[in-house]
């Protein structure tokens, strides 16, 4: 029996130590789910937060960011309960 093909669901995590609260991912991000946090990083910087389960994959926030490591997205790759995996 075929199983059904399930659209994969995305997930952006962001590594409060490598942000620097720039806001670039948060003005590039169509589906505004990425928002300034309330907490502070250990050099004093507001880290940005996923404030949403909407993520739709797009990297705009990846490839917006001058931070490399601060932000990954990760992908379901379809799979009900499947392991997350990087894009
Ligand atoms: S991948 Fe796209 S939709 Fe997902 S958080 Fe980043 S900018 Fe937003
Ligand atoms: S673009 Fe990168 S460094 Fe700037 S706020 Fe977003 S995650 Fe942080």
């Amino acid at each position: 029996m075929n199983k059904e093909k399930i659209p994969p669901r995305y997930f952006p995590e962001i590594d409060p130590e490598q942000c620097k609260g720039c806001g670039k991912c948060v003005y590039s991000c169509p589906k505004k789910i990425l928002k300034a946090g309330d907490n502070i990083n250990s050099y004093g910087f507001r880290y940005v937060v996923c404030v949403e389960d909407s993520c739709v994959g797009c990297g705009n926030c990846f490839y917006s960011c001058p931070e490399p490591g601060a932000i990954i997205i990760y992908s379901d790759d379809g799979e009900d309960e499947g392991e997350k995996s990087r894009k």
